[in-house]
C-alpha cells in the first residue's frame, strides 16, 4: 500500500504572523513550498467558500490562513488565482463577504472563473464519468485546496475532498443530488471530481473548527490545528481521528482509496509535526453513524420515514425567508409552503424528500437540523 504523509501545526489563533510560520512550518515538513509550486506557474486556491459569511462564524476558510499559504506560494514565484462556486450568488461577491477579497486585492491575487465551466470526460471514474469543472480550475497549473474543519449532516465531515464541489459551477451542484441521492452514490462523485480536478496540496483550516449543526449553522469550536497534505483522503481521515470519528463512517473514504486518490488507514499515514493525540476532542459534536442510504429504490416510503434522519424545521427560528424552498433540489419540492399560504413557514414532505440537506445547508437562521425518528434512533443506535 502507498505511503502518504500529513503534517499537523498546532496554531492558537489567526494572527497572521502566528499563522504564516505555521503555514511555512507545514509546507516545509511535506518537504517545502517548491514541491508544490514553481516559478510562473498559476496556482488557484480554492477555500471553503459554502456562503460568503463574517470569518467568526467559521463557515468559511479564514482570511489569515488564505493570505499565509498565497503569500508563501507568491514568494516561490507562482502566479496566485483563487475562486469557489458558492451555494448560491457569484463567487465575487461570496469572497467579499468572507473576507477574502480584501486579502487577495492586497496581495495582487486575482479572482479565478468559478462562475462557469466546460465539459471534461472522465472515463476512468468509478461511477461518473464526465463532469463539468469551472474555467479557473481548467485553466490552472496547479490547485491548492483550503477545506475548512467543519461536521456536514451528508457526508459527516467535511474537508478537503468534499471541499471540491466547488470546482462545480453554479446550480449544477444540486442537480448531483437529484441524480445520486444515496450517500454513498454521491460521496463516490466526489471521489471522482477529486481524481479529475486533484489537488497538489490541502491546507484544512481546524484553528477553529465548526461542531454540531454544519457546514454552515454549527458552533466555531478551537481545535488550535492546520494539516497540511497531498492526498485529500489521509488529511480528511487524520482530521476525523482528531474528533473521534472512524474515518470509515465518512462515505468518501474507501472510494478514495479504491479510486487512488489517497489513503484513509493510518498504518499507511505518517504524520509528521505534532501527535493528533494532543489534539484528541472526543466530545467535538458530530454524526458518529453512517449515512444510512433512503433513496425510493431502496426503501419504502413508508418505512423510510420512520427510521431515516430527517431535516426538521425550528419554527421558532424560522422566519420564512423562503430559501429552503428556493433550494430544494427536487420536482415537485420536498420542503415548501405546501398549504399554499405563504404566510406560514414551510414544512417538509417526507416522502419526496431525498435527504441531500440543500435546505439545512442554505437556511440562513441555523433553523433546519437534522433529527432521527424514534424507530431510527433505537434500530441504529451507535
Ligand atoms: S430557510 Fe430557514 S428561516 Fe428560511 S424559511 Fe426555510 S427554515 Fe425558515
Ligand atoms: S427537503 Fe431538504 S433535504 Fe429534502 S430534498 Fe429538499 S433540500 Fe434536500
Amino acid at each position: 500500500m502507498t505511503r502518504t504523509k500529513v503534517a499537523v501545526v498546532r496554531c492558537h489563533s489567526y494572527d497572521d504572523d502566528e499563522v504564516f510560520k505555521a503555514v511555512r512550518r507545514g509546507l516545509d515538513l511535506l518537504g517545502g513550498v517548491s514541491g508544490f509550486a514553481r516559478p510562473g506557474e498559476r496556482i488557484v486556491l480554492k477555500p471553503n467558500v459554502l456562503i460568503g459569511s463574517n470569518p467568526e462564524k467559521c463557515v468559511t476558510t479564514h482570511p489569515a490562513v488564505f493570505r499565509a499559504v498565497g503569500g508563501i506560494l507568491r514568494e516561490a514565484g507562482a502566479s496566485v488565482h483563487y475562486g469557489d462556486s458558492p451555494t448560491f450568488g457569484k463567487c465575487e461577491a461570496n469572497v467579499r463577504k468572507a473576507g477574502l477579497k480584501q486579502v487577495g486585492d492586497e496581495l495582487g491575487f486575482s479572482i479565478a472563473d468559478f462562475d462557469s465551466g466546460r465539459s471534461v470526460s472522465h472515463k476512468d471514474g468509478l461511477l461518473v464519468k464526465s463532469f463539468v469543472v469551472a474555467n479557473g480550475v481548467l485553466d490552472a497549473d496547479g490547485l491548492v485546496n483550503l477545506p475548512k474543519f467543519k461536521t456536514h449532516p451528508l457526508v459527516r465531515f467535511t474537508g478537503a475532498v468534499k471541499n471540491q464541489f466547488g470546482c462545480v459551477p453554479g446550480l449544477l451542484k444540486s442537480q448531483y443530488h437529484v441524480k445520486l441521492p444515496n450517500p454513498y452514490d454521491f460521496a463516490t462523485m466526489l471521489v471522482d471530481l477529486n481524481t479529475i480536478a486533484r489537488p497538489r496540496l490541502c491546507v484544512m483550516d481546524g484553528i477553529m473548527a465548526m461542531e454540531g449543526n454544519g457546514p454552515r449553522s454549527g458552533r466555531p469550536k478551537k481545535m488550535g490545528v492546520l494539516l497540511f497534505s497531498s492526498d485529500p483522503v489521509a488529511i480528511d481521515a487524520t482530521a476525523c481521528r482528531m474528533i473521534d470519528l472512524d474515518p470509515e463512517v465518512v462515505p468518501t473514504s474507501r472510494p478514495g482509496e479504491k479510486a487512488g486518490l489517497g489513503t484513509y488507514h493510518s498504518e499507511s499515514i505518517d504524520i509528521v509535526g505534532e501527535d493528533i493525540e494532543s489534539f484528541l476532542d472526543r466530545g467535538f459534536e458530530v454524526i458518529r453513524t453512517p449515512p444510512r442510504p433512503c433513496s425510493r429504490s431502496r426503501l419504502r416510503d413508508f418505512v423510510k420515514n420512520r427510521i431515516c434522519e430527517r431535516p426538521a424545521i425550528d419554527k421558532v427560528k424560522c422566519t420564512n425567508c423562503g430559501t429552503c424552498v428556493r433550494m430544494c433540489p427536487v420536482d415537485p419540492k420536498a420542503v415548501d409552503w405546501h398549504t399554499g399560504n405563504k404566510d406560514e413557514q414551510p414544512t417538509h414532505k417526507y416522502d419526496r424528500c431525498i435527504r441531500c440537506y440543500c435546505c439545512q445547508e442554505t437556511c440562513p437562521e441555523g433553523a433546519i437540523s437534522v433529527e432521527s425518528p424514534l424507530i431510527g434512533r433505537i434500530l441504529f443506535r451507535a
